[in-house]
């Protein structure tokens, strides 16, 4: 195939699959692949003879092979390993997790440590080799999307991973708007679209407005800990306890027979889907006094409806905070968008014809609308004026002040671009400022993700900053000088934001205390001690 202008990729980097797309003759399709599309289970592996594997092969040797197969890369990317996210759900993964060099969550394969973008990069590259062979010609340029509730840090190493895979990637998009751009691009619409994305690992809602080509996102929201992998666990906590209450025996010591539980759990799972009971068989799961010990529990469609009825009902708990911050109604809506393989569940399509009072749209493909979306959208950035994505911001971006709270800057659902301007308060003791830079729905930092800190010499006080946020929902930070000019200020990331958080509460609490006491002036103490954080109102 001779190409006549460069290929760009749309990939949709997926907590279990990843999915490519390009575009052709104004059409965008799934890149094939010898096994059909270019759908690849987003896990990387070492072996014992000490080879990389990706994808397909990767999957399948995970029962053998659970402490050197990397999967579910994309919860922990972009994370600190000493975040109560990473902490928490640190033990379900069977490989191991550490701290990486900047306090990041890296993993290890075959005792050498990753960071995760490295992870990610495995499985980006292998898309790229195998779309180079099969489109034949040499590919550099990409777009990958991003959950619309993915913060700053998470972009940013979604980014750093194609770059280390040797694409340029010419930006990172959110998947329901490219979702909805897959389904409204060159339709001529004029009307709210909802997009409802139940993955693998995440879930996201979006409402767009779309004008024609015009697509502007209104309000957006969800959960980076609610998906298919919460729907699975559940299954796997009941056959546990059914196994349990059968033979008295406990499995969850054994990684081989836990990670064939969770094939079979995933497995059953789809296939209720289609049918309404299934068998769950696993022959000679464990031994007891040396004889094989079988599994074999049977379980119905109405069944995994009652353990995961909770899950449902808390994304749409979702839909409609994301709805009551624009005052929308639901009857507003006209077309639902169902996206992320978990959406197949006739469960979950059946609670969004419930909700929305009109069945969701079945013609858009669930697991390939947003790879397409961006595939689409790479097209339109070669030509000009075809499309308009307006996005939104998901979650709030600002500073820490006094008492551990939340002081925002750009608020939620801020149309993007953005830039919002403050200025920095006056000092009296000629001391350096500090700003600790938080993203998040809470009015209290501590629970709220940390992206660095700016760092500011007395002469800085007085002067304007001003927070920009480009199409990516990416942050950039200047100030602008007393005479006009305008430097660039970067994100430092010397404390390790759970110290930070720490320090804040530690604050909080002799803030507390002095009041208690009457005794205003009580003097900050350790990180405190030396440098006057903004807005102290000391
Ligand atoms: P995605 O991240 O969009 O690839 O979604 C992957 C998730 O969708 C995984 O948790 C799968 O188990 C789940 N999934 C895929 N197909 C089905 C299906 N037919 N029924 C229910 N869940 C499914």
């Amino acid at each position: 195939m001779a190409a006549d202008k460069p290929i760009l990729l749309g990939i949709d980097l997926g907590t279990t699959n990843t999915c490519v797309a390009y575009v052709r003759n104004k059409v965008a399709r799934v890149v094939p692949s010898d096994k059909g599309s270019l759908i690849l289970p987003s896990v990387v592996a070492v072996s014992d003879k000490g080879d990389l594997l990706v994808g397909n092969v990767a999957k399948d040797q995970m029962v053998v092979n659970p402490r050197n197969t990397i999967y579910g890369a994309k919860r922990l990317i972009g994370r600190q390993y000493n975040s109560k996210v990473v902490q928490d759900i640190k033990h379900y993964f069977s490989y191991e997790i550490v701290e990486g060099p900047k306090g990041e969550a890296a993993v290890v394969l075959a005792g050498k440590v990753y960071s995760l973008p490295q992870i990610s990069a495995f499985v980006l590259q292998h898309c790229k080799r195998v779309a180079e062979a099969t489109l034949g010609s040499e590919i550099n340029e990409a777009i990958i999307s991003v959950p619309a509730y993915y913060n700053d840090n998470q972009r940013n190493a979604v980014k750093e991973a194609g770059k280390l895979a040797g694409f340029n990637v010419k930006r990172i998009v959110n998947e329901p708007t490219a979702a909805a751009l897959a389904y409204g691009l060159n339709r001529g619409f004029d009307h709210k679209v909802l997009v409802y994305d139940l993955g693998g690992g995440t879930f996201d809602v979006s409402v767009l407005q779309l004008h024609g080509n015009v697509m502007e996102v209104i309000c957006t929201g969800g959960d980076t800990f609610l998906g298919g992998v919460d729907f699975d666990n559940r299954i796997i906590d009941f056959v546990l306890e059914e196994f349990r209450n059968e033979t008295k025996i406990d499995l969850t010591q054994s990684p081989i027979a836990m990670q064939r539980i969770k094939n079979a759990a995933e497995a059953a799972k789809i296939d209720l889907s289609l049918l309404s009971n299934v068998v769950i068989e696993l022959p000679y799961v464990t031994d007891r006094k040396g004889k094989p010990v079988d599994l074999r529990i049977p379980l119905s469609r109405e069944r995994v409806n009652t353990l995961v009825m909770d899950l449902v009902e808390r994304s749409f708990q979702l839909v409609e905070k994301v709805l009551g911050e624009k005052n929308l109604n639901r009857n507003e809506i006209q077309e639902v968008l169902l996206v992320g393989g978990q959406t197949r569940m006739p469960l979950v399509q059946g609670k969004a014809h419930q909700f929305f009072g009109k069945p969701p749209r079945k013609g858009v493909h669930p697991d390939e609308s947003v790879a397409l979306g961006a595939a689409l959208l790479a097209e339109s950035m070669q030509e000009i004026d075809s499309v308009t994505l307006v996005d939104a911001l998901s979650m709030p971006i600002g500073f820490a002040v006094p008492g551990g709270r939340f002081r925002k800057v750009i608020e939620k659902n801020t149309q993007i671009p953005a830039q919002k301007s403050f200025r920095l308060p006056p000092t009296k003791s000629g001391q350096g400022l500090e700003l600790d830079i938080f993203q998040g729905d809470s009015d209290r930092i501590i629970d709220n993700e940390y992206l660095g800190t700016l760092k500011f010499p007395a002469e800085a006080a007085g002067q304007r900053i001003n927070f920009i946020l480009d199409e990516e929902c990416l942050l950039r930070v200047t100030i602008e000088g007393n005479s006009g000019e305008v430097r660039e200020v970067t994100l430092a990331t010397r404390d390790t934001p759970e110290a930070l958080k720490a320090a804040w509460q530690e604050e909080a609490e002799r803030r507390r205390l002095a009041a208690e006491r009457a005794a205003p002036e009580a003097q900050p103490k350790g990180i405190f001690a030396s440098i006057r954080k903004v807005f102290g109102g000391e």
